[in-house]
């Protein structure tokens, strides 16, 4: 999950990384005010999860209350990179000297936390690492111990920073690396960490992009609606992935999930999703919302539900399935047929009390094999 510049700098401030003073402004009368209660001088910076604001015209100077109004104004009725602008972030503006990069991500390759720092900052990261890679310091950082001050000391000497800034640099971070740790930071970056001409160290802009296996972990991150499918099936703790074909598909285990799926594609039809149920699969709640999900698709013309019980038993999925159809089929929301298997502990039980269901939706096969073929028999392909 990305947050927003102002999200992103509300934990820097926890963590002692100095910013800015700023006020986060809905409408332009609200900008207007926040000049005025930030006794002026404040700089307008439209809060989107896209890059490059600055270039794209998103940040603004007011020298004026009106000013301030009229500029807003304009930012609300902007779209940066086709993202359109709700809330901006009014901010005391910075004397600046000089501006540095310095960010820390998960490196793929190293499999752990990586350090950056530039002298040359301002610039995207990309573009630097494009053209000028020379310029990227690089700190590999031992999640065992964390950074070291000394690591970082040896870059800043090495990319000819003054010695006065070193501490402050340093301090900033450890506690950048500390926020990301403790946060489940995929991503966490300061561009540009600002020197200003009174000498203080301060992160002018923030980005901050937690890991999404992270996200139960850290009730305290801002909640943001689920905008898709596969994010709504996230928040029900569902592994689901929208597929293109027109067989909808639930079951438990990756690997059993997408052996069902090959099968699909064997017998000549497609997977309409990828649906692992986990090992919720024996509450009724989690199969009805699976189904639901599932059906949220249109494309879906019918439903395979293909279970293998090596922990859980059948006979207690199949009373969670028979529990969620009967509550589906009396609020009308069910639409397509499902073809049920089940396998693996007290599948017989399970079998059985499928097979006393009186709901016309539902078809039972004993084999993996038939109930496919009999999924794409009436599901079309
Ligand atoms: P980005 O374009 O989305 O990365 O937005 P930034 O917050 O990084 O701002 C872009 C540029 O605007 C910075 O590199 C600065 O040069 C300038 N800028 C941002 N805030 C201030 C400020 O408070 N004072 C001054 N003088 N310049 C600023
Ligand atoms: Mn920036």
């Amino acid at each position: 999950m990305k947050l927003f510049e102002f999200e992103a700098k509300g934990f820097f401030r926890k963590a002692g990384i100095p910013v800015p003073e700023g006020v986060v402004a809905q409408t332009a009368e609200e900008a207007r005010k926040a000049y005025s209660d930030l006794g002026g001088n404040v700089v307008l910076k439209s809060q989107v999860l896209v890059g490059g604001r600055g270039k794209a015209g998103g940040i603004k100077f007011p020298k004026s209350e009106k000013e301030a109004y009229e500029m807003a104004g304009q930012l609300f009725h902007m779209q940066i990179k086709g993202v359109p602008v709700e809330k901006i972030l009014v901010e005391k503006a910075l004397d600046i000297k000089r501006e540095y990069y310095l960010g820390i991500i998960t490196d793929p390759d190293e499999g752990c936390p990586l350090l950056m720092f530039s002298a040359e900052g301002g610039m995207e990261i990309e573009d630097l690492a494009s053209q000028k890679p020379e310029a990227i310091k690089k700190v590999l950082i031992d999640p065992r111990y964390g950074l070291f001050g000394y690591q970082l000391q040896f870059e800043l000497q090495e990319a000819g920073l003054p010695k006065e800034l070193h501490n402050g640099i340093i301090n900033v971070a450890r506690r950048l690396y500390q926020t990301y740790w403790d946060m489940d930071g995929e991503l966490i970056e300061i561009n540009p960490l600002v020197v200003t001409n009174e000498g203080k160290v301060v992160a002018a802009d923030a980005k901050f992009n937690i890991d999404n296996s992270g996200l139960p972990r850290h009730p305290e991150l801002p909640k943001r609606p689920a905008k898709n499918i596969e994010e709504r099936a996230a928040e029900l703790g569902l592994s689901y992935v929208l597929l293109d074909g027109n067989i909808g598909i639930i079951s438990n285990g990756a690997g059993l999930t997408m052996a069902a799926m090959d099968f699909m594609r064997e017998y000549g039809s497609s997977p309409a999703n990828f649906l692992d149920l986990g090992g919720q699969a024996t509450q009724a709640v989690t199969i009805k919302n699976g189904i639901k999900i599932v059906l949220e698709n249109h494309n879906v013309t019918a439903l395979l539900i293909y279970i293998f019980a090596g922990g859980p038993r059948c006979d207690v999925i199949a009373s969670g399935i028979i529990e969620a159809l009967d509550e589906m089929e009396k609020e009308k929301s069910l639409r397509v047929p499902i073809v049920a298997t089940l396998h693996g502990r007290y599948n017989e039980e399970g079998m059985k009390i499928l097979s006393a269901s009186k709901s016309p939706y539902l078809h039972l096969e004993a084999e993996v094999e038939d109930a496919v073929h009999k999924v794409i028999e009436l599901g079309g392909q």
